[in-house]
């Protein structure tokens, strides 16, 4: 139910629902109090119009046996009295002896005839005890029954009981009915009143709830337009709508999503200009090397063709490098990336990347060790680790000093392959530190570009370490050396994406 009625769309607007509720609050005490205080009012009424009436009809039944009317039912005084009643009650009334005949009826039609009604009965089998009325809404009167009683008194010298003060003897009964419709007239009366007020009261109601129900909400509606025109680029400011506490926590969750957008979007600009002016450097030299053998004319020894040559092999080689180790780091940073991953041991495979480097080593006489502290089997990406260990190994070894040396060592503790690279280079600058595994970011640009470096490497690496849930960290002490710490779980855990 719930959920079939939020499928229509004005039940789901907040406005629609405060204003129904609004409305009712203020419309339906009303409706209450009217029926309430009408329903009161009439039983109020009726019970003083009975109440009445049986004062009278009391006072009528001893005139009846004063003037022994159930013997003689003809005596001018009682019939101009009940012909007065009847008349000043609108009603009817008749007198029935205690045979249950009719002796009197004002309306005349009932007379000689017998009446069984219970009320009757009652009445003359228990006398002032059997009085009772009714009040008949449909019919639109109220019938009672009084007893018309004779009393004894007692003869002087007589026992006297506590209860037996006088004997009653029951003769007969007064039926009376006397009509409603002067009580219903005044009831309906006030009851077009109370609708009358009703209806305006309602009316104020309606009108306070659509504004209420607008106003409250206004700060909503500011807000939506506030997103809307930062969303349609009108603006790039902070949104404020400091109106309510809600919208505040709304505005400053969307305040910062949108300033986690802008610095989303800064980056991806820094990076597209950085990726741009990286792959255009290479090709300005390959110009100017081609432009340069170009203006030599014919007389160019063959010599300078060659070292042209090979200046602009390297600088492809750079171009081509640079463009595989973007599209790496592209296709890490996708949301869904596919892992290879299986048990691989560690030992071997970074034995394997050690001896790869040695033609990079022995030039500059760098001694590369490793130090396995215990064999090591993890589950990892083979591919993507091996980019990890081959960056920073190299990089141990391109940012060393001649003769230097590199370590590696192998370790785990129950939860966790640790591996560490450190060389005896220069180190890193302090405030370089942070910032090394940015994209692009190289502490010294020229001498990493004489040595082929594109400063995509360390970004690589974290990349990749994120992937496995790891941690790559890095100390450095200027002249000393620099330590790269990889921490990566020995059993895999699935990355949520
Ligand atoms: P690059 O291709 O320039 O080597 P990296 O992302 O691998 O790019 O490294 C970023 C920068 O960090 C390097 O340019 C270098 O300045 C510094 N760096 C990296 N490794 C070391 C190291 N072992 N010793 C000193 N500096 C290093």
């Amino acid at each position: 139910m719930a959920v079939l009625l939020s499928k229509i769309p004005i039940l789901r607007s907040l406005k629609f629902r405060i204003f129904i509720i609004m409305f009712l609050i203020g419309s339906i005490p009303g409706i209450i109090l009217r029926y309430g205080i009408l329903s009161n009012y009439e039983s109020r009424v009726v019970n003083v119009r009975t109440s009445e009436a049986q004062t009278q009809l009391r006072i009528l039944a001893n005139h009846l046996i004063t003037y022994d009317y159930l013997g003689t039912p003809d005596s001018a005084v009682v019939n101009a009295e009940l012909a007065q009643f009847s008349s000043f009650y609108d009603g009817r009334v008749l007198v029935i002896d205690d045979k249950l005949r009719v002796i009197k009826d004002t309306y005349e039609m009932a007379t000689g005839k017998t009446v069984v009604s219970e009320d009757v009965v009652k009445c003359l089998r228990y006398g002032s005890n059997g009085i009772s009325s009714r009040y008949r809404k449909k019919e639109g009167f109220i019938e009672m029954v009084i007893p018309i009683v004779e009393t004894a008194s007692l003869e002087s010298g007589d026992y006297l009981g506590p209860r037996d003060t006088a004997e009653e003897h029951v003769r007969g009964v007064i039926l009376g009915s006397i009509s409603t419709d002067s009580i219903m007239a005044t009831i309906e009366n006030l009851g077009r009143r109370a609708s009358l007020m009703q209806i305006v009261v309602v009316l104020v109601v309606f009108a306070i709830a659509i504004l209420a129900s607008g106003g409250l909400l206004r700060p909503f509606d500011k807000l939506t337009r506030a997103i809307a025109d930062v969303q349609a680029g009108y603006t790039s400011r902070p949104v404020t709508a400091n109106d309510y506490l809600e919208t505040e926590h709304i505005v400053d969750a969307f305040n910062q999503v949108l300033g986690r957008m802008r610095a989303l979007d800064e980056s991806r600009q820094e990076f597209v200009s950085n990726v741009s002016h990286e792959l255009k450097t290479p090709m300005t030299s390959m110009k100017v090397l081609a432009d340069s053998l170009l203006q030599q004319g014919d007389g160019v020894p063959p010599e300078m063709y060659r070292e042209f040559l090979q200046d602009i092999n390297n600088e492809l080689d750079r171009e081509n490098r640079m463009i595989q180790e973007l599209l790496s780091l592209a296709r890490m940073d996708r949301r869904k990336v596919t892992m290879n991953v299986k048990a691989v041991n560690i030992n071997e495979l970074v034995e394997i990347l050690l001896k790869r480097m040695r033609p990079l080593a022995q030039p500059r006489d760098i001694e590369l060790v490793l130090v396995s502290e215990r064999e090591v089997t993890a589950e990892i990406d083979e591919v993507k680790m091996t980019m990890v260990f081959s960056n920073l190994i190299e990089n141990a070894v391109k940012y060393n000093k001649e003769h230097g040396r590199v370590t590696v060592t192998i370790d785990s503790d129950h939860k966790n392959l640790i591996v560490t690279v450190e060389d005896t280079g220069p180190g890193i600058p302090a405030e370089s530190v942070g910032r090394i595994f940015e994209r692009f970011y190289r502490v010294d640009k020229s001498r990493s570009r004489e040595i082929g470096g594109t400063g995509l490497g360390l970004s690589i690496a974290k990349s990749a370490v994120l992937l496995h849930k790891g941690t790559i960290e890095v100390k450095s002490e200027e002249g000393t050396g620099t330590v790269f710490t990889v921490t990566v779980p020995l059993n895999y855990i699935p990355v949520q994406s």
